[in-house]
């Protein structure tokens, strides 16, 4: 009859849509093999980056970062710390005391840097930052203090001594002008000269990622190894000094900031990259850069997401096939967002609630769809970024001529803190793929505050002895 055959076709058209959808989202699920060819390329690249001859052209630029070693409960002093890079920027005190009953104490306030300041010239972006010092240190009642300083600052840096860091590039939504190539340690002093009202000594630039492994190995002496998977995603280790070519000197071992956001950048991922990641990629401040932090990271999963769904949308698979002004709104999925929606405890009315907030009109079906694209999107993340890691752990494993190693990971951010599954599916592929490896993973409380001040702690210890 007429009625049978249309519910046949509707049928028909449900099976095919489900199917088409399921095709999309296959690109992004990676096999075993797929993920140990990611771990070995990763291998590939350090090495590269280590090498005095393929530095110049590598990717992951394994930079040295002038810890020697992770901290040993001696440090001690009242210290400034600044935190620019991740979510929030900050400026913090904290104060270490050493001996028997050694602590921590901090205190922190958050600052706004607003987009054109972090997109304006670097003279704003500095002054800016400067300002937020003064206004921290009047709060504190601290203007003549002059403290040492850590300046946790979370992009590539080049790095000849403790204090002193060339900005090899912008990551993330920054953009300001002429400070890469620059010295960022002797922008910020710049910046406290023409201000006129404080002085400040600044001891030393931190990387976040070294800054949250310094913090763990302050609790567990085991973690050699520091992981942010945030706004950005990138990790450090303690390397063995013999294998770290650009420094001179082959006695014990120094911390690398590999800025593993890089891994990509020659093509390497190109076969597991879909034209969704180009999409991202080609939309960005840096095109062509941090190919991986892109596929990894909190501050593009969400655009991942919303390249995918506004593809289904105009093959008419979702959204009634309206693509709606919001859809086309770079940014509206953040990390807190994505976390929400693939929550396990929450209903799909919640996930249509959620998406309604977000201004995106959905019916029963189209959540589903939209769970399951977040939850695809962010699996292959935490994927690619254990396979990551098990090229780490394995390294450092090898290195110490080790057939098991046990190691600590320190780590920090919003997305390994915030979303449901992403630490879970990470830590699991990090089991896989380095089995003789036994990783241990330690959420760093405040990783770029405490890490910096600590540093700044052995840097300032470091300097009183060489001047004796
Ligand atoms: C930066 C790294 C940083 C990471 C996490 C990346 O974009 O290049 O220096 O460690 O983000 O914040
Ligand atoms: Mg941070």
């Amino acid at each position: 009859s007429k009625g049978a055959a249309m519910v046949t076709a509707v049928a028909y058209r449900l099976a095919d849509q489900t199917r088409q959808i399921a095709q999309t989202l296959d690109e992004f699920r990676l096999s075993k093999a797929q993920l140990l060819e990611v771990k070995k390329r990763m291998r590939v690249e350090i090495e590269n980056g280590l090498k005095k001859k393929t530095h110049d052209t590598a990717t992951v630029k394994m930079l040295p970062t002038f810890v020697r070693s992770t901290p040993d409960g001696t440090e001690n002093g009242d210290f400034l710390a600044l935190d620019l890079g991740g979510t929030n920027f900050r400026v913090l005190l904290v104060r270490i005391r050493s001996g028997k009953r050694r602590s921590v104490e901090m205190h922190n306030k958050i600052y706004a840097i607003p987009i054109e300041v972090m997109q304006g010239t670097g003279e704003e972006l500095f002054d800016h930052i400067v300002y937020c010092i003064s206004d921290f240190l009047d709060y504190m009642g601290m203007k003549n203090a002059r403290l040492p300083l850590g300046f946790t600052f979370s992009f590539p840096c080049k790095q000849t001594s403790l204090d002193a860091g060339i900005l090899v590039n912008w990551t993330k939504g920054f953009k300001a002008t002429d400070c890469e190539g620059e010295d960022v340690v002797d922008l910020l002093r710049e910046g406290i000269k023409r201000k006129e009202e404080f002085d400040l000594d600044v001891v030393a630039v931190v990387n976040d990622t070294v800054g949250t492994m310094m913090t763990c190995a302050y609790e567990e002496a085991t973690c050699e190894v520091g992981l942010i998977a945030g706004t950005g995603s990138n990790a450090c280790y303690m390397e063995e000094m013999r294998n770290i070519e650009m420094v001179e000197g082959d006695k014990g071992r120094m911390c690398v900031n590999m800025e593993w956001g890089a891994f990509g950048d020659n093509g390497c991922l190109d076969d597991i990259r879909t034209k969704y990641d180009r999409a991202v990629d080609e939309n960005s401040l840096n095109e062509g850069k941090q190919r991986y932090e892109k596929m990894c990271s909190g501050m593009y999963l969400g655009e991942i997401v919303r390249n995918i769904l506004i593809d289904l949308t105009k093959r008419g698979f979702l959204f009634r096939g309206q693509i709606s002004e919001t859809l086309k709104t770079r940014g509206i999925f953040e990390t807190k967002f994505l976390s929400q929606i693939e929550s396990d405890r929450l209903a799909l009315l919640q996930v249509r609630a959620i998406l309604q907030q977000l201004g995106l009109d959905s019916t029963c079906d189209d959540s589903i769809i939209v769970k399951e694209v977040c939850g695809t999107v962010s699996r292959r993340a935490a994927q690619i970024c254990g396979a990551g890691m098990a090229a780490v752990v394995d390294k450092i494993r090898e290195n110490r001529g080790l057939d098991h190693l046990e190691i600590t990971v320190g780590v920090d951010g919003t997305l390994y803190k915030l979303h449901p599954h992403f630490s879970r599916i990470m830590h699991q592929t990090v089991k896989e793929l380095a089995p003789k490896c036994d990783v241990n993973f330690l959420l760093s409380e405040d990783g770029s505050g405490k890490g910096a001040a600590l540093i700044t702690a052995v840097g300032v210890r470091q300097r009183e002895l060489e001047l004796q």
